[in-house]
């Protein structure tokens, strides 16, 4: 599986195809096979990208198997991102900061870290022409994504970022985390208080009520200002978080583009070479669509 092929696959998988995967547990539903074997495709690699079911007790174990058989590049999903950042020889300063990769770099002393949620998202949102820097953002969560994302806004110059979880100490610890004067953390009593509500510029779902574990106290979107955004990081089925924003006459972005940015992210941290983000956008989108069907 040494050098890049330059072929692609479609002639079906040689002795020389680079093989990369995604690693998760469950993870037949993740939609990345689909983007990134489009993106091999379209870019004339010649590579395969296939889903890895794994047990968090085997996450060592296949860590160190898969480098050792030479796969070239690997995604980390739930559960495993903050066990894979642990087990990699190094992580780059944006896994670092949040304790949790998404993307594992093949490197010849082993698997090197790096974490594209947070950014995939600051990506995405400029597609909106929505740049954070200098921006009023409240993100609600401070779990795994929520941290990603934290600091992807933090590195991008927002002015003010409040945090807010059903567990305060967890929106706390991830403050403490930022380093910043300007962040803040703060329970969910926030999203009632019309002081802030006025102030935003962007709010940012990272809950995973949208999954369907509870629901989130309703924010009052008449104390929001008329151009508030509002992005949910869920995508598939609109949330019921942006449902009312878009009844309120809010603009509404879903987890699509982060999920499309993160992917695209990725393949160039392994390739060396800009993403085909057109072929992938249009995998993401039929394959969304496949999903949305069943
Ligand atoms: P985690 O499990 O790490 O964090 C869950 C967060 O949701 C915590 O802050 C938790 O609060 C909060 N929460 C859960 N239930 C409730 C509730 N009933 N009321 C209020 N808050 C609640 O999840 P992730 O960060 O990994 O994922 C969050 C979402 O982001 C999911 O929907 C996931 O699909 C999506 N996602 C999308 C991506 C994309 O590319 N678009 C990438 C990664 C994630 P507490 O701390 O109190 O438990």
């Amino acid at each position: 599986m040494s050098g890049p092929g330059r072929r692609g696959v479609t002639g079906g998988v040689r002795g020389t195809t680079r093989v990369y995967g995604i690693l998760g547990d469950p993870v037949a539903h993740s939609l990345s096979p689909a983007m990134q074997n489009a993106a091999f495709a379209a870019a004339g690699i010649d590579g395969v990208y296939v889903p890895f079911p794994v047990a968090a007790a085997d996450l060592a174990a296949t860590m160190t198997g898969l480098f050792a058989v030479g796969v070239a590049g690997l995604n980390v999903t739930v559960p495993h991102k903050e066990a894979s950042a642990r087990l990699c020889v190094a992580l780059r300063p944006r896994a670092r900061a949040c304790g949790a990769a998404n993307t594992l770099i093949r490197t010849p002393r082993g698997w090197v870290g790096d974490n594209t949620d947070g950014a995939g998202l600051v990506a995405s949102l400029a597609e909106r022409r929505f740049d954070p820097r200098g921006k009023n953002v409240l993100l609600i969560g401070a779990g795994g994504s929520a941290r990603s994302v934290a600091h992807a806004f933090a590195r991008a110059g927002t002015r003010l970022l409040i945090v807010a979880n059903r567990t305060p100490q967890r929106a706390v610890d991830l403050v403490a985390t930022l380093r910043r004067r300007d962040a803040y953390a703060a329970d969910l009593r926030v999203l009632a208080n019309p002081e802030v509500l006025g102030r935003l510029d962007l709010i940012v779902d990272c809950t995973s009520t949208s999954l369907g574990s509870g629901v989130l106290p309703p924010i009052r979107f008449a104390d929001t200002r008329r151009d508030l955004l509002c992005c949910d990081l869920m995508y598939g089925k609109t949330s019921r978080f942006l449902a009312a924003a878009h009844h309120a006459g809010r603009r509404t972005v879903d987890g699509g583009g982060m999920l499309l940015h993160q992917g695209a992210l990725a393949f160039t941290l392994w390739n060396g070479t800009p993403a085909p983000i057109g072929a992938m956008r249009r995998a993401l989108g039929r394959a969304t669509r496949r999903a949305s069907a069943r």
